[in-house]
């Protein structure tokens, strides 16, 4: 972290701050929507056209949210319920006509189409972790454990470091992931790591290990409860959502059991990892932007 600071010559002294005006804007917010304080040397490049990578968004919460419709913050049971049917349907449907054509021409597109709809699967989970399927915490957590474990997903687990990525998003030292590594960090990852980090296609792949070991440098478990990803007040919570995942790996050895592994393989473990592909995908492009626009570090870090 210090050595982060250093490279972009951000003095930490507050006496040396001052109050600035972005240009284009009307006042230069900080997270909360007020003016903030921003290291004078921080801005010295700021001109009326250049971007100013150590500055903080001319933006704060409160405009963003202030620019939402009212109508987008109504939660409605009935529409969120909905749309799982929709799409619950939507997922046996694809399997039942893909295993009775059973032909190598379908068989591609239905991957494609199924995995895109566990991923739907996903999406749904991840609004039931947000709280804004609905009001109501209970059939929050009932509905994405169903989505979630049928993913192969720890509802609980992966809910809650979700909710400490969001609060430290971008974060070096505390964000969960897809943050950017300091050099000291980068240099100590072994050869593996650093293929799987950073060389296609393995960063579109690596989900399913992030859920079991998290990121380079952290420890701990998304399936294990006494993991310091959570408080012990949150073990029973992680412990349910690790006996789903179990429940539904048995389910996944039933059928592979009954219907043969070859068929298992086809109708659930290639969408699975055409899931993995798009989760990873879609999460690369929300944690990069153009490389002249990264804030605070521009060139100066490893951005993972
Ligand atoms: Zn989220």
């Amino acid at each position: 972290m210090a050595r982060l600071l250093l490279s972009v010559s951000v003095p930490m002294s507050a006496s040396s701050s001052r109050r600035i005006v972005v240009p284009g804007t009307a006042r230069h917010r900080g997270r909360s929507g007020v003016c903030v304080a921003v290291p004078a040397t921080s801005t010295a490049t700021a001109t009326q056209q250049e971007f100013d990578p150590a500055a903080a968004p001319p933006f704060g919460l409160g405009d963003i949210r202030a620019a939402i419709p009212k109508h987008c913050w109504v939660k409605d049971p009935w529409r969120s319920m909905g749309y799982v049917v929709r799409d619950v349907v939507l997922v046996l449907g694809l399997a039942a006509a893909a295993a009775r054509l059973d032909s190598w021409l379908v068989w591609p597109l239905y991957w494609a189409a199924q995995g895109t709809m566990f991923w739907a699967l996903f999406v749904l989970g991840h609004d039931c972790g947000h709280g804004s399927f609905s009001n109501n915490p209970r059939l929050n957590s009932v509905v994405g454990h169903i989505l979630h474990s049928s993913i192969l997903v720890p509802y609980n687990g992966w809910r809650i470091s979700h909710r400490t990525h969001h609060q430290n998003h971008g974060h070096v030292d505390k964000d969960e992931s897809w943050h950017p590594l300091p050099e000291r960090l980068f240099k100590s990852l072994d050869s593996v790591v650093l293929m799987l980090r950073f060389r296609l296609p393995f960063p579109m792949l690596v989900y399913p290990f992030y859920l079991a070991n998290r990121s380079p440098g952290k420890s701990g478990s998304h399936f294990h409860p006494a993991s310091d990803l959570f408080q012990p007040s949150e073990s029973k919570q992680v412990l349910t959502s690790t006996a789903c995942w179990l429940a539904m790996v048995a389910l996944l050895a039933g059928l592979a059991f009954l219907m043969g592994p070859l068929q298992m393989l086809k109708l659930y473990l290639v969408p699975y990892w055409v899931f993995v592909m798009w989760l990873d995908f879609v999460t690369y492009l929300h944690h990069h932007g153009h490389n002249d626009k990264l804030p605070w570090y521009r060139g100066k870090v490893v951005y993972s």
